[in-house]
């Protein structure tokens, strides 16, 4: 009975999945925030180095991976595969449940997939400081690390009650040699905006991502680099399905259902777009591919499929996409994490043609499927990934009716060491559960731009 299934150093991926190759139709293009025409080239220079921005619009189906960056990538990949026996037993499912673990990295998530490629190009481009936003601080920390790596300054806007209740996320990154400020700061025009009409904020990725931008659009030395959401990071995550399938393949398995949790929707991205390829091309044209998301905050379940801003401020490039309302802001009451507005454009474009699902839970009953999978396979897993090991035991629980051995791999995002006070809150009844209000998901929609 194999539980660990492992591949070797020499097999980390040499090229990342670009699944832009295989989508039925082309992408809806992202238009400039205030001419609305598409977005060129030249207007994203400022932002981003030129690699990333050929990424983001490639549609070449395989992209290699520099050599240096698979040489960092030998500190924490390729990441285990695990065969979740004694889950299965608990639940007593004939369902065999796979999972990828990627909490083993330096930071503790997938996010480093990305952090260290991201700041690989900005290095190679001459730049000196990136700036970026996080939210429960797993991005900080993940580009904090990588960016000490390649010798570049780092600052990070962290949202403010992320900021007040996670210190350790914020030390972590002080350790990697970042500096993380409390998200609206005083130092931008968006933060000093947002602080005028609401001085006790609890402050938003909205609002963090619009300061970060601001920072390293009126700095020539600095460039600003998002942890999820945009394609390139997408397809850097697809190492995660990559080395699944391979792992897969070492014991003759083909998943029935691939499943992730879903903020921006980058490890769910991750994991499943080599299968999503898969099925789009007709070769697995049945695979099921679904991504867990809170609902309080339920952008694929309850979102408009439309353009949006990426940000409050209105800075960011429109993204086609499910979105809240830019200007959505999360209940101060939500510990599950997964925030965002809006969603990857690619996910988002995959939901709307039905190649994926997606479902909505609500905190307390994605707890305690932390709690089963704790007591179970040993690992305490960040709340994020919470949501998709509660999708997962969902799925196994029905194969239990049904009697269907289906085979299930889920992406387990990280750990959730740092993440001891929301566990404190689910075992305190501090956690509601509180479904996002029709009437604010209408409103906020209301205010979505409009598009010539
Ligand atoms: C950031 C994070 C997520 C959510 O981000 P995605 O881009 O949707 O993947 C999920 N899990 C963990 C552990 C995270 O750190």
């Amino acid at each position: 009975m194999q539980t660990k299934i492992l591949l070797d150093e020499e097999q980390i991926p040499k090229k990342w999945y670009n699944i832009q190759a295989d989508l039925a139709t082309p992408l809806d293009p992202p238009l400039h925030p205030q001419t609305k025409k598409p977005v060129v080239p030249a207007d994203l220079a400022p932002i981003f180095p030129m690699e990333l921005i050929k990424q983001e619009v490639s549609r070449d189906r395989y992209i290699d991976i520099p050599d240096e960056v698979r040489d960092i990538f030998r500190l924490f990949r390729p990441s285990p595969l695990f065969r979740a026996h004694r889950l299965e037993k608990f639940l007593k499912t004939p369902a065999k449940i796979y999972y990828k673990w990627e909490g083993g990295s330096p930071s503790g998530s997938h996010k480093t997939n990305t952090s260290v490629p991201q700041a690989y190009y900005n290095m190679k481009e001459g730049i000196e400081r990136i700036a970026t936003e996080t939210g429960a601080g797993q991005w900080g920390s993940a580009l904090s690390f990588a960016t000490k790596i390649f010798d570049l300054d780092c600052t990070v806007y962290m949202v403010r009650t992320s900021y007040e209740q996670k210190p350790y996320r914020k030390i972590m990154m002080q350790v990697y040699g970042a500096e993380c400020l409390s998200s609206p700061t005083t130092r931008t025009q968006s933060g000093r905006a947002m602080l005028e009409k609401d001085p006790d904020t609890p402050g938003s990725l909205g609002i963090a991502i619009s300061e970060a931008v601001e920072d390293a659009a009126t700095h020539d030395n600095t460039h600003y680099s998002l942890g999820s959401v945009l394609n390139h990071v997408c397809l850097h995550q697809t190492i995660i399905g990559l080395e699944a399938k391979e792992q897969l393949a070492m014991v003759e398995e083909y998943p029935d259902i691939v499943i992730g949790c879903v903020g921006g929707g980058s490890n769910f991205a991750g994991i499943s777009f080599p299968f999503a390829g898969d099925k789009i091309t007709g070769k697995h044209p049945d695979v099921r591919i679904l991504g867990a998301e809170p609902a309080a905050c339920p952008s694929l379940t309850k979102g408009l499929y439309a353009y949006d801003f990426g940000d409050v401020a209105g800075f960011t490039p429109l993204m086609k996409m499910f979105t809240l309302g830019h200007d959505f802001v999360p209940a101060a009451i939500h510990a599950g994490g997964l925030r965002y507005h809006g969603d990857s454009p690619i996910v988002s474009k995959l939901v709307h043609e039905k190649v994926m699902e997606a479902v909505a839970y609500h905190q307390n009953e994605v707890f305690l499927a932390a709690q089963t999978f704790a007591r179970t396979e040993g690992i305490i897993v960040a709340p994020e990934s919470a949501h998709a090991v509660k999708a997962a035991i969902d799925e196994a629980l029905i194969c239990k009716k049904t009697g269907e051995a289906k085979t299930i791999l889920f992406n387990n995002s990280g750990h959730g060491n740092f993440d001891m006070s929301s566990y404190d809150a689910f075992y305190q009844g501090k956690l509601v559960d509180y479904e996002y209000p029709a009437e604010l998901v209408k409103e906020a929609l209301a205010h979505l731009p409009a598009i010539p």
